[in-house]
Order: C-alpha cells, then structure tokens, then sequence
C-alpha cells in the first residue's frame, strides 16, 4: 500500500522542529519556560506529531490553544502537560476544561462567575489583560484598578487563579512608536503583577512574550515564552530577520500530471488572462487553491522545478495550476515540484509566498488544507 497519494503533500520536519524549540529556549532566561503554542492543528503543522514531539524529545510541557476542543486533543497527545486555552470556551463547557484538568483564560469577572457556576470541580485559570491589543481581557486606566479586579475574580470560590497574561500587537515592529507601544503594555502587566505582590498575592505565572517578543525584547519577567510561529521557523514580521539557526518545518511538493508546448497566441486556464506571445513549454502541477494554495497567486507565485523558479501562468485552479518550463528543459510528467521549501540552491518561504499576495506567513501554514497529506521526516 502507498503511504500517500503523490498529487500535494507537505512535508514536516521534526528535526528542524526540535532544533527550532532547543534555539528558542536558549533565548530565554533560567525564569522563562516555552509555552508551546499548537492552535489550529499546530499551525498547520499537525497537533499530534508536534505536540508529542515538543514534549517526548523536547521535554516542553506548557501548551497553548485556541478552544477545548484543541485543548483536549493535545491532552490525549500529552497526557502530563499543562494546557492553556487563550480563548473563548462556553461556560457550559466549564465542566469538561476541569475533568481533563485544562487552564482557562478568563477575560471578565462576568465570564469568571458564569465558569465558577457552571463548574462541579475547582477550575484552573489564568487571567487574560487587555493592555492594547484590544481585543479580550480586563480592561483599566491603572494597575491599581486592574488588581482590584483580580482581586475580586480570585473571591469567586472554585476558580483557581494561577497567573495573569497580556497579547502584544506590535512587538514585531522597531519602529520606535511601537516600541513605545510594547513598553506600555508590557509595564502595565508587570505593574498589576507587582501591585497584587504589593497585596500579598503571589500567581505563579505572569506571562506576555509571544514570538517576536521572544526574539526581540526577551523579558526574565515574563514565566512563559508563548512561541508560537518561530517554533514553526517563520517570521512574526518578514522585514526583521529571526535568530540564526531557525528554519521552516514545513515544505509543500506537488507532482507535475502533464508537459505540453504551446504555440504563440494559446491561452492557459480560466479567464484567458494568460496567452503565449511565443512558443514556451508549460507543465500543469497537481495542487489548486482548494489545497490552501492560493488563487491570490495566479500570475505572480513561482514554483520550484529541478532547482529552478518557474512562474505560474494564468489562473490557479481548484485542484491544478500551470507553469512556463521552457527553461527547464528536462521536466517530464511525474517530476516533484516544491511550491514551499528549497530545492537545490533556490528555497522559497511561506514568508515570502504570502508577501506575494498581501498576507502573512501564519495564514499560508494555516491555509495548508486537510485534503494535503501531511508527511513527518525524520
Ligand atoms: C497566537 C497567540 C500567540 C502566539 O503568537 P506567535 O506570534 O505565533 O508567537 C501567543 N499568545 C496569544 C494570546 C496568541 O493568541
């Protein structure tokens, strides 16, 4: 039996994986432990192979997602690991994050009362503070008021408050107004912190970095280092460069179905957008925007074909695309093509695919759809 159909793959590496995970502990300090964060099926990436990775070879034993679902499956996969949702969960729910001893991110004290009442069992949770990304968490003009608050939430009886976190939205960026933005941010979390100090409660946990500020402003204050897309080997920004000694985990291959040589004037694919002015050999490779390869990147996406960039021609299709090979003279049908990864001396990133269209690396992982097989290496 084959393993898998050779039309559109992906290829993980969890060499490259492990390596990524040793690099990124080693940019933090003795008090920061890696808060590995595996939403949405690891980035695309695959939660199973990721997670029982991070954690068997890796000895990484924070996780963060996104909803309990996620929460769950990563628990099955690291049966001793801490798991922290980041994000909504149903009260009604409130049951199920205690039986598989889960961490819940809590935004308000009305959402804290609504899991207190719905929960048979204590509940473990971290507070979540909105200190500018705008978007969940208690919201204050002061630390002061902020840690009356917590203060509050931590009466509610069967919540177990075990740490207080904040997102950052530009800590990706050097221009000096964001990073102005980000000292904000980050002081008005430390200064919640040290203000419930101040009263007498210690949380163990105070956590803020994610990757970028992992790479760029790595803080001993912050308990958890929520890396996210460095552990992936991609950039939070494509226009700052990440440690040396990251790499993407993920390629993408597809397989050439078909060579053909067209005369001067032939249109290729949908809406004649694309006609030969000369004659040139095209070849259809086996993967479409319903693989997650955008139809963004009709016209302007390039391919890897023996080593050499062609570049597509016409409209992405559904489940195929075109490429101008005359430059490559000995492609034949069944020849492995590499839309992401490196082939020879040429790569080509997910960071750079998703500057081509407008977007960013994390959407093009996450993108990868579930009819492409994932295939883990080494
Ligand atoms: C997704 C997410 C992260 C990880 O972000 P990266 O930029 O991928 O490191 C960290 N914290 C929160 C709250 C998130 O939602």
């Amino acid at each position: 039996m084959k393993p898998y159909l050779k039309r559109a793959w992906a290829e993980v590496s969890l060499s490259r994986l492990r390596k990524n995970a040793e690099i990124i502990k080693g940019l933090n300090s003795q008090s920061t432990e890696v808060m590995a964060v595996v939403k949405a099926d690891a980035y695309g990436h695959g939660d199973a192979h990721i997670v029982r990775t991070l954690a068997q070879d890796c000895s990484i034993s924070f996780f963060a997602v996104s909803n309990l679902d996620e929460a769950v499956a990563v628990r099955n996969f690291a049966p001793n690991a801490e798991i922290l949702i980041l994000g909504y969960t149903p009260p009604e729910y409130a049951h199920e994050i205690s039986m598989h001893n889960i961490i819940q991110g809590v935004v308000s004290t009305e959402y804290a009362e609504a899991l207190a009442q719905n929960s048979p069992a204590s509940i473990r949770c971290h507070i979540k503070i909105d200190t500018g990304m705008g978007r969940i968490g208690l919201k204050h003009d002061t630390p002061a008021e902020c840690a009356d608050e917590i203060a509050e939430i931590m009466k509610i009886g069967k919540l177990s408050v075990e740490g207080i976190y904040t997102h950052f939205s530009v800590a990706d960026s050097d221009a000096p107004d964001n990073i102005t933005y980000t000292d904000r941010q980050q002081d008005f979390i430390l200064d919640t912190y040290d203000e419930l100090i101040s009263r007498g409660i210690k949380l163990r946990h105070c956590h803020f970095m994610n990757s970028a500020a992992t790479c760029y402003r790595n803080s001993p204050r912050s308990t958890l280092s929520r890396a996210g897309i460095i552990l992936y080997g991609l950039h939070p920004d494509i226009s700052l460069d990440i440690p040396e000694g990251l790499s993407p985990v993920m390629e993408l291959k597809a397989v050439i179905s078909h060579v053909k040589t067209v005369k001067a004037g032939d249109c290729i694919s949908y809406g004649r957008t694309f006609s030969a002015d000369h004659e040139m050999r095209i070849a259809t490779v086996t993967i479409g925007y319903a693989d997650g390869y955008s139809r963004l990147l009709s016209g302007k996406g390039k391919i890897l074909v023996h080593g050499k960039r062609c570049r597509i021609v016409g409209r992405v299709c559904m489940d195929q695309l075109m490429i101008d090979v005359s430059d490559v003279e000995d492609t034949v049908s069944g020849d492995i093509v590499t839309l992401i990864g490196c082939d020879g001396n040429e790569c080509i990133t997910a960071d750079e695919l998703a500057s081509l269209y407008g977007t960013i690396g994390y959407e093009v992982v996450c993108g990868i759809s579930k009819r492409v097989p994932r295939i883990y290496i080494d």
